[in-house]
């Protein structure tokens, strides 16, 4: 051990002015300079970065990846000057990044970001302000909960409906059925959870939600102290749709096995199929057996932006809380959700007050500290941004978008349902296509599986494609989710006679 030199207390004279002014945003001449430069070094890397651009990933391996950035070291001990590190985030990292605005990255629900949201990102870095109390954020506060009023209003929720921006859709179903847990337990256990921990009924509370819903779902009832098996996964349609029938006779089971089942969660936009769940029946069973109804719209919670889509989502007004993604098809950066309920009021059930954070007193006194309706403490303004993304474009603009994208999904299903060699796994009902490369002389289900596991993984080594993947029924299939306003049918197409000639390629190397 080397014996720490003694190092005096530095004065702040010594640290400089000038170098403090040019470190951190302040209303100086100098600051703004130093700003400006930054933001536009960081532009130049990302415009540098040309390969990148071209491609939707530049097809570098895991090794390659590692150590292209693991050759830099996080903390040297004198700065390097902004500059060199943005040439090396350049090449190491920007290099090796999925290009998100790319039309063919079309694995997840991943969009390319709307350039107002940028403009406003800047300034919600630079302001810095944070929601959890209206003294570290006060204009702050009363956009976030404007939003979340227009996005209630939207949803079809009455003037006593609340909600609060998470940091997305796992999130938000977790605060779903963490009020929806304690609400139950209070009106017809009489127990404070958020007092007392679990009741001893709790082995007996059940979630119930499809086959396909969101496994934050499975995750929030294990985080919750109920444990995966709490979730009862109930049979979907065809169309990958929770089936209300089944519902209504696993809640008669229920009842009859004595039972807790407090919580249905409606999906509205499953990640594989874009399927939305029949909503006002599944709305009246639950009410029906005094069950909450979460409705999980992280995805499909954006066609109530479009006049000819809204429809789709009839009955989610019924809901009891909602889950409402920005960081899918309202194209902003991430993360960026929101979680609505429906009666604000319930927020009580996972109340805490914190004398330096939000006194009762100050709320008694009508100050709003948003920390009481969240899970988060410090939290970003990433309201501002779906604020100024909605001012700058407009309902109407951001509604063409989702339904260009809804349109073009469908059209791709056509495409691939007249092509040769290729299987449709169903109809799409938003943004994903699940097909396979499937010709007919290819017999063996096995030999499908790993040639169309191939296809992906070739698409992605050469930087050609970042397409998904998915099962159904046990049988592997690709999935392009086409959330990307800039890609076309001609991409797409272009983009299916690659994965044929891949496929036979594969086919022929397995052969040879
Ligand atoms: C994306 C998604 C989630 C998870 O949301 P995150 O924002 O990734 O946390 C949950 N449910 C559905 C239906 C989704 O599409």
């Amino acid at each position: 051990m080397t014996t720490a030199v003694a190092r005096k207390p530095v004065p702040q004279e010594e640290l400089g002015p000038d170098l403090l002014e040019r470190l951190f945003v302040c209303p100086s001449e100098k600051s703004q300079a130093s700003f400006q430069a930054a933001i536009s070094t960081a532009l130049k890397a990302l415009e540098g970065s040309a390969a990148w651009q071209k491609k939707p990933y530049s097809g570098a391996s895991p090794e390659v990846v590692r150590k292209a950035i693991t050759a830099m070291d996080p903390c040297p001990e004198e700065g390097r000057g902004l500059e060199a590190v943005m040439k090396d985030v350049r090449e190491a990292i920007l290099q090796h990044s999925v290009w998100v605005s790319h039309p063919a990255t079309v694995a997840h629900l991943h969009c390319p970001t709307l350039v107002p949201a940028l403009a406003a990102e800047t300034l919600i870095s630079a302001t810095n302000q944070s929601m959890d109390s209206w003294d570290q954020a006060p204009a702050a506060t009363v956009v976030e909960q404007q939003v979340v009023k227009w996005l209630g209003k939207l949803a079809g929720f009455g003037a006593g409906s609340d909600g609060v921006f998470t940091s997305g859709g796992t999130l938000s179903n977790f605060m779903g059925l963490l009020l929806a847990r304690n609400h139950f337990c209070q009106e017809k256990l009489n127990w404070d959870v958020q007092q007392e921990g679990l009741p001893l009924e709790s082995h007996r509370l059940r979630i119930l939600c499809s086959q396909k819903a969101h496994f934050s779902v499975v995750q929030a009832a294990a985080l919750l102290g109920l444990g995966e098996s709490a979730v009862v996964a109930v049979e979907s349609d065809e169309r990958h749709r929770l089936d209300p029938q089944a519902l209504a006779r696993y809640l008669e089971v229920m009842r009859y096995e004595r039972l807790l089942p407090f919580a249905v969660v409606a999906t509205a936009g499953t990640t594989d199929f874009g399927s939305i769940d029949p909503l006002p029946a599944i709305s009246e069973l639950a009410r029906k057996h005094g069950a909450w109804l979460h409705v999980d719209a992280a995805y499909g919670g954006a066609l109530l932006l479009s006049e000819r889509f809204r429809d789709r989502l009839q009955g989610l007004s019924l809901a009891d809380s909602v889950t409402i993604d920005f960081h899918k098809l309202f194209y902003q950066p991430v993360s960026c959700g929101a979680f609505l309920v429906r009666d604000g009021a319930l927020f009580r059930n996972i109340k805490l007050n914190v004398d330096y954070l939000n006194p009762e007193d100050e709320e008694e006194a009508g100050v709003d500290n948003l920390v009481t309706k969240s899970v988060q403490t410090t939290r970003r303004f990433d309201a501002l941004k779906v604020f100024v993304s909605l001012q700058s474009l407009g309902r109407r603009t951001l509604a063409s978008l989702v339904e260009y994208t809804v349109d073009l999904t469908s059209d791709v299903a056509d495409l691939i349902s007249a092509t040769p060699e290729l299987e449709l796994a169903g109809k799409p009902e938003l943004n994903a296509v699940v097909f396979r490369y499937r010709p007919s002389r290819v017999k063996s289900q096995e030999r499908l599986d790993q040639l169309n596991a191939s296809i992906r993984d070739v698409l992605w080594n050469r930087g050609m494609a970042v397409v998904g993947r998915t099962r159904v029924n046990g049988v592997r299939y690709l999935k392009f989710t086409l959330l990307n306003p800039r890609t076309t049918r001609a991409h797409v197409a272009g983009l299916l006679e690659d994965v044929r000639r891949i496929g036979r390629e594969l086919e022929e190397a397995n052969h040879g």
